[in-house]
């Protein structure tokens, strides 16, 4: 079998967290792979104790990734200040968002992905390094079944370590020692892009990239659980026009036509018709830099482009790919990148910039709940039936023929509860 194939059998996708199938972007063509271990969300540190515990695996997948796609060009894409990486690795950067595809790609190859575009239609193909290690294993014949994660915040133990898929969040947060806060809310998958989470009964997939747990009381939940529409009012009244948030924006900042002060003024000018400044969300990649770092008044014009976005859509609009300028990034792109301490600080997480040390041990349970759907694409279909006993690493659930899809595998020997969206299994 060749790689594509390997990772299709293995349910290999995007650990990174979009969970598109990686079988799909192995067939391509392309001369550059970048590994993407920037892992810039605050406090996540998963990719970064997983590059330090198996390099030799995320190199190996990188250079089977290359062979499959005819790639001369591999690149590790991570921090600076990640010694003990930076001495198994290459180093390149450490800003909010270097963990972007538009931004990694940039940095690796000079290259400006075109606007709604993907790496590969300028000749690059981005794995996170995660999806190396899978595709290092299964190269060996060995399934997707367990998801490395950190758990942060407000918990007694932040720890980094590896859990089998369908593990809950409870049982993570029991793993790390409880949370320490009187109402705990996480977020899921990082504090700028990460979304938040009541139900802590939800399951691991392979696309959970960590949990950041805090007080539904602290500020930036606070700010995260405002309704829309409260949001929406104060963005009308206090919005001044200063444009920092658009100064400031990642993507503008690399050349593209976004620009969120404009989108502001939908919110309020609609006598002009929001229509007009809603397109200029359309190249908007959800960073939240504008809404959670430079807008100075608290506002939230990330979220006033995610719903111009979606006004656009359900209009029947194509998303607007800007006037068609040649793409250059701004002159000041260089000195307007966010340091994730600093963000840190404005995030008031400073408390909790601790470290999250990686353990060998992993969490138990009695029940896990794999879901047909955790990836981009059609859901998998059950290739099991309640009742029945699976082991660990069979396929629980088949790609639907002629679809984009993933398998799905169990993680633990068990008997099959339930066959729904999701399948469960409890150990034997
Ligand atoms: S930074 Fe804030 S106040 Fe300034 S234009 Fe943007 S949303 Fe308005
Ligand atoms: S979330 Fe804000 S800063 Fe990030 S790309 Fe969208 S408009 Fe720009």
């Amino acid at each position: 079998m060749n790689l594509a194939e390997l990772a299709r059998e293995a349910g290999v996708i995007g650990a990174g967290g979009a969970g598109f199938p990686t079988h799909v972007k192995v067939s391509a063509s392309a001369d550059t792979v970048i590994a993407n271990g920037a892992e810039c969300e605050p406090l996540l540190h998963k990719d970064t104790e997983l590059m330090i515990h198996h390099a030799a695996e995320v190199v190996a997948g990188l250079r089977a990734s290359m062979k499959a796609v005819g790639a001369q060009r591999g690149v590790v894409g991570t921090k600076q200040k990640r010694t003990q990486v930076v001495e198994a690795l290459t180093a390149a950067i450490d800003y909010y968002p270097s963990g972007d595809e538009f931004e990694l790609v940039h940095a690796a190859t000079g290259r400006l992905i075109p606007p709604l575009g993907i790496p590969l239609q300028v000749g690059a193909v981005v794995h996170n390094v995660e999806s190396l290690l899978w595709l290092a294993n299964a190269a060996e014949g060995r399934p997707v079944t367990h998801k490395w994660l950190t758990v942060a915040g407000a918990v007694a133990r932040p720890r980094t370590f590896v859990a089998p898929l369908g593990t809950s969040f409870q049982t993570l947060l029991e793993f790390c020692g409880g949370a320490t806060v009187p109402q705990p809310v996480a977020l899921l998958g990082g504090a700028m892009m990460g979304k938040v989470c009541e139900d802590f009964g939800q399951p691991v997939t392979r696309t959970t990239g960590g949990l950041i747990v805090l007080d539904r009381d602290h500020a930036l939940m606070r700010r995260k659980l405002l309704p829309q529409t409260a949001q929406m009012h104060i963005g009308k009244s206090a919005c001044d026009q200063c444009s920092y948030c658009t100064e400031l924006c990642p993507r503008y900042l690399l050349g593209y036509d976004i620009q969120p002060h404009k989108v502001m003024r939908s919110l309020g000018f609609v006598a002009t018709g929001s229509d007009i400044w809603n397109r200029w969300a359309s190249l908007c990649c959800g960073c939240g830099v504008c809404t959670l770092y430079a807008c100075p008044e608290g506002l939230f014009p990330k979220e006033a482009c995610d719903q111009a976005r979606a006004d656009l859509k359900a209009a029947g609009e194509a998303p607007w790919k800007g006037r068609g300028e040649e793409l250059r990034a701004h002159p000041m792109h260089e000195h307007r990148r966010v340091p994730v301490s600093k963000l840190v600080q404005r995030l008031g997480l400073v408390e909790y910039d601790v470290p999250a040390p990686f353990t060998a041990e992993q969490p138990a349970a009695q029940r896990y709940e794999f879901p047909l759907k955790s990836h981009i694409g059609a859901p998998a279909v059950p290739t099991v039936r309640p009742g029945e006993r699976v082991a660990a690493g069979q396929v629980l659930a088949e790609i639907t023929e002629g679809q984009l899809g993933a398998r799905v595998h169990a993680s633990v020997d068990g008997i099959v509860r339930e066959v729904a969206e999701s399948i469960v299994v409890e150990r034997a």
